[in-house]
């Protein structure tokens, strides 16, 4: 111990600690200010933004739909925009009681907003699930724009640059028998449209009326499908939704009778919430089962992802709780070997924010289009929404990579 004393204590062993003490100091202050450049370089970005102001704006599309946006306005002058479309304008007074939740708190306090509202939002009415995931939406599009990256950078990174969609004709079909099917199906496919989907079944009778007039809806629903399949030939997915309609042996029996038009999916033909009767008719035919669109949260759509009673689940953005509860679902899925293709029969700002969400799902399908219903569609957002061979292109811009073409919002908005 003694000699180790000496050691320490000579006075060139002294000149030589001081030197590194000092040198360790210079180097962590030359340290401390090269980390506080990168640091104040990566906090460009204004951290303190608060929530100040809510514009909601209805747009007239056809006398089935409007389309209901929210545009949330940060104290930065930033802003984010989320939509609540559900094609009336019940939740107009729900948007202000989650609004109340959001306004002077920080743009950045998603999940505290979530925590707030998921009480309200998961009580099984769609109208506040549907305001309470219209203004999560606009939260993240606004934070990811005051960071200026799009919002798939948020989850991660981009997998996929260009996301297949197919174009749903149903809202746009109104003659409902098998001509009027087969030209707008065959109008998609000359858009560029590579898949469809319809619901040929809609207006199906009540499951206790006469066994003729089921009988006759069924055949027509049929008819309907294979004038599809024999005007856009063999290579165009073709997707049935059935609506809820059936019943769990009529949804079997007419899968059976639907096999030759070789469907890429038939959806919902009971309701998502009967897993059960789902997972019978699942195991039962030889079509990929989807579903589950108005499912809200992972609890909503866990007892499908754990029966594998669908190939596919289909959550909204718009309904199932937002944006974060829609990667949580996806992954939920993902881990039953699942796919995700969300339910989106909506307006651009949907679309736009799906996109941005599916960009990043590894475990993504396909994206739904409302198709046909206004020419004007593709211009209410800048840039313009634009699709190409059937596919829509991911924006590397910030945010969902849209802002609202004023001129054409202040034309249609009612
Ligand atoms: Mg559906």
């Amino acid at each position: 111990m003694t000699h180790i004393k000496t050691i320490m204590d000579s006075p060139h062993l002294q000149t030589r600690r001081h030197f590194i003490q000092n040198t360790v100091l210079l180097t962590s202050s030359m340290a401390m200010t090269k980390l506080g450049n990168v640091f104040a370089q990566a906090t460009n970005a204004d951290r303190n933004v608060r929530i100040r102001n809510m514009e909601v704006h209805t747009v007239a599309v056809t006398n089935r739909t409007n389309w209901i946006l929210v545009r949330l306005t940060g104290s930065n002058g930033i802003t984010g925009i989320g939509e609540a479309s559900l094609g009336r304008r019940a939740e107009l007074g729900e948007l202000n009681q989650f609004y109340r939740m959001v306004e002077g708190e920080s743009a950045f306090a998603i999940q505290q907003y979530r925590r707030r509202g998921w009480q309200q939002a998961s009580a099984g009415d769609r109208v506040l699930a549907t305001a309470f995931s219209a203004i999560e939406q606009a939260l993240w599009d606004l934070m990811a724009r005051s960071l200026g990256v799009p919002f798939y950078n948020l989850l991660g990174g981009q997998l996929h640059s260009d996301l297949p969609v197919y174009a749903n004709i149903n809202r746009a079909t109104t003659n409902r028998g098998p001509e009027g099917f087969a030209e707008n199906a065959e109008r998609a496919v000359a858009d560029g449209f590579r898949a469809i989907k319809a619901a040929p079944f809609d207006g199906f009778p009540a499951l206790d009326s006469p066994a003729e007039e089921i009988q006759a809806a069924r055949e027509l629903g049929i008819e309907c499908v294979y004038a599809m399949r024999e005007r856009v030939g063999d290579d165009i997915a073709i997707k049935i939704d059935a609506h809820s309609f059936f019943d769990t042996d009529l949804s079997i029996d007419v899968a059976a009778e639907l096999e030759a038009a070789n469907l890429s999916w038939y959806e919902e033909p009971v309701a998502p919430t009967q897993t059960e009767n789902t997972k019978t008719i699942h195991d039962a035919i030889s079509q990929v089962l989807a579903g589950g669109e108005f499912l809200f949260g992972t609890e909503g759509f866990r007892p499908l992802c754990e029966q594998q009673a669908v190939d596919i689940i289909m959550p909204d953005v718009k309904h199932c709780g937002g944006m974060w509860e829609a990667v949580k679902i996806s992954a939920l899925a993902e881990s039953y070997d699942i796919k995700v293709s969300p339910h989106n029969p909506s307006g651009p700002v949907s679309t736009a924010a799906s996109v941005a969400l599916c960009a990043a799902l590894p475990n993504f399908d396909i994206l739904e289009y409302q198709w046909g219903e206004q020419l004007w569609r593709s211009s209410l957002t800048e840039p313009n929404e634009a699709f190409q061979n059937g596919s829509i292109a991911v924006s590397d811009r910030p945010g969902y990579g849209i802002a609202l073409n004023e001129r054409i919002l202040e034309a249609h908005r009612i």
